[in-house]
């Protein structure tokens, strides 16, 4: 951890200031390599970390999508960011009440953290369909595809952009003397053209429009669907929403680089904008509560309450009320969810469909 910090501190001072997003990237490569930053121990929880339900839910999902496509065989079933296999074991295991989905299906992983595909890998030993893993998304063999993504679109790295009377300056990481800083670039982009107002922060998601580009050009060439699950909003907004976690706390995001997990909100709408440019269908924006609520959630509750001790039952209880929590610091209404589909399909269970962009 201390390496990283040095490491950065020696570069910025023999090159100069690095940009928020070289600096995001550097430090979120260092992370994940080097951890499993999952659970109670760890830095963060996620959904399926939390009950065995969302991944099931999500499994659902899949099934109903790909008897919509036609049931193509063989179809890609593609997870990014796969963390420790959970979502994507209990996925498959939802699925093994459609055989034919069972065997039409080969599971693609992409995941740059060798700690977490070892991980992976051992959730994933007896779960079913041929498993492959890959470091980055275009090396995913092309074909039909279902796909999912929970907490991957917050964890790629930003540029960051402040309001000036100069016009839209970015942000930059600097030292004043030994300690990190943020600065700012002297030269406005002129490419951004003039803020309307001093003092925005203007974030651009450079990493993940050209996953969601790649995505939506197989979708469009091989028909499919993806499921993006993430902290985010419907843009477009202005504001700094970089935050740092370390034990569950938030952290100064220059504190301890690569020592503290770092996302940023997605903006949904911008990811949504390039699926409709290239000819897709855009499902959603839903929140994770109404997402959930219309897959069954409760009733998928009520039938493993059956089956539970008294106090299983209180944990399956708990984590439907924290995954479709309601409020401002609720889980259920914080996350999002976004579909993209090749255009006829026309609708997917759990959100509402948008009109095809004309
Ligand atoms: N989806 C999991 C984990 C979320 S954490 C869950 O919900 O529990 C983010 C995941 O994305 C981790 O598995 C991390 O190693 C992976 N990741 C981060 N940046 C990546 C990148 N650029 N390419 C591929 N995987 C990445």
């Amino acid at each position: 951890m201390r390496a990283l910090g040095d490491h950065v501190r020696a570069m910025i001072a023999h090159e100069g200031p690095i940009t928020v997003e070289r600096y995001i990237s550097l430090c979120l490569s260092h992370y994940y390599a080097t951890r499993d930053p999952l659970g109670a121990a760890g830095d963060f929880t996620t959904a399926p970390e939390i009950s065995q339900m969302f991944g099931e839910l999500i499994g659902l999902w899949m099934l109903e999508v790909w008897n919509a496509m036609g049931r193509p065989a063989p179809v890609h079933l593609v997870e990014l960011g796969p963390g420790r296999g959970t979502l994507m074991a209990d996925l498959l295991r939802a699925t093994k009440l459609l055989p034919d989905f069972g065997a039409a299906v080969e599971v693609h992983l992409v995941e740059t953290s060798p700690v977490l595909r070892q991980r992976q890998q051992a959730t994933l030993a007896s779960s079913g369909p041929p498993v492959q893993w890959h470091a980055r998304l275009e090396d995913v063999p092309e074909g039909p595809m279902l796909l999912v993504a929970n907490e991957f679109f917050d964890a790629l790295p930003v540029r960051q952009f402040l309001a000036t009377e100069r016009g839209w300056c970015e942000r930059l990481v600097g030292l004043d003397g030994d300690r990190l800083i943020f600065g700012l670039r002297g030269e406005a982009d002129e490419a951004l053209g003039r803020p309307l107002r001093i003092g925005d922060v203007l974030e651009w998601p450079v990493a993940s429009l050209e996953v969601m580009h790649e995505l939506s050009r197989r979708l469009a060439r091989d028909t499919g669907a993806i499921l993006a699950i993430d902290y985010g909003y419907w843009g477009p907004a202005f504001g700094d929403t970089l935050q740092a976690l370390k034990k569950h706390t938030p952290v100064d995001p220059l504190q301890d680089p690569g020592g503290a997990d770092l996302t940023t909100h997605v903006d949904f709408q911008r990811l949504a904008q390039v699926a409709s440019t290239l000819g897709l269908r855009v499902h959603g924006l839903g929140t994770q509560r109404d997402f959930l609520l219309a897959l069954g959630v409760e009733a998928r509750a009520a039938s493993l309450k059956k089956r539970a001790s008294p106090a299983q039952s209180a944990e399956i209880d708990a984590a439907l009320a924290r995954l479709t929590e309601r409020g401002d610091k609720g889980m259920g209404d914080l996350f999002k969810v976004l579909a993209v589909t090749h255009k006829d399909l026309e609708a997917v269970p759990g959100l509402p469909p948008r009109p095809l962009a004309p």
